[in-house]
């Protein structure tokens, strides 16, 4: 049971899996007035930066559950490096439908809304471990350019542009769910490169070392193509950002 191996292979070496950088994160968990001992849960929780650094800078506790068991991995190390190793666990399991025994004061998915079925289905599955008047974290991408046709959307590995809204749409979509928006952290270009620039040198090593795997193929064709693919396209036209959400 793991994510598609080449997901392991060229994010092994990120910490956070996302275009969110640590300082963005600071900020969030900054934002959201996090009480010492408030306890979160983190679906999609990659390899822990988000639970760790937040255990270790406001005190909460938590769980956060993945299915790559390299990411799961590396959130126990991360979490014993940051002396934070008796306020977080993580599991190393599918996330679908998994709800917390207790009620937790933060339950998030950021960026790995697929495991819900998409964002609705995921503030859903969210809410129900979620106490009376907790905060959902949802980490989505959105479109920061409309993309002028479908082609451009497949530029951005989107299936197709109604794959994603705009920026208000998103927000709007929200209140839709009975959700009120109380704060919002967004990724900027610089973040989006931090996330995606990454991977280039991680595979060009992971190539040197790794000539005669089956996936060095697809790795090669990626590290060739990705750079001029995402700077004509994801950099220019996805927004991403992480929306804090009480229920109305
Ligand atoms: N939230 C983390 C990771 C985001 S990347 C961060 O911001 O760094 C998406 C994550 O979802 C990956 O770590 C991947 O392993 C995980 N994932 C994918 N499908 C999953 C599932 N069904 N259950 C749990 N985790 C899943």
């Amino acid at each position: 049971m793991d994510i598609p191996r080449i997901f392991n292979i060229t994010e092994s070496a990120h910490r956070i899996h996302n275009p969110i950088t640590p300082e963005k994160l600071a900020t969030l968990g900054a934002a959201l007035r996090l009480e010492p001992r408030a306890r979160v849960l983190d679906l999609g929780s990659g390899s822990g930066e988000m639970l760790c650094t937040w255990a270790r800078d406001h005190g909460v506790v938590g769980t956060g559950i993945d299915l790559s068991q390299l990411f799961t991995e590396q959130a126990k190390r991360r979490a014993v490096e940051l002396g934070v190793a008796d306020q977080v666990r993580f599991i190393h399991d599918d996330a679908a439908g998994y709800v917390s025994d207790e009620p937790v004061d933060v339950a998030a998915c950021v960026g790995a809304c697929w495991i819900g079925g998409g964002v609705a289905g995921t503030i859903e599955l969210l809410a129900r471990s979620l106490r009376p008047g907790g905060i959902i974290l949802i980490g989505e991408p959105y479109w920061r350019r409309l993309p002028p046709t479908e082609e451009v959307a497949k530029g951005c590995l989107a299936e197709s542009i109604a794959d994603f809204l705009v920026l208000p749409e998103l927000l709007a979509s929200f209140g839709e769910l009975g959700y009120d928006v109380v704060e919002m952290v967004l990724a900027d270009q610089d973040g989006w490169d931090r996330y995606e620039a990454a991977k280039w040198l991680t595979m060009r090593r992971w190539l040197e070392a790794n000539p005669g795997d089956e996936l060095a193929g697809e790795v090669r064709a990626q590290l060739t193509a990705e750079p001029a693919r995402y700077a004509a396209y994801t950099r220019e036209y996805l927004g991403w950002g992480v929306f804090a959400l009480m229920r109305r």
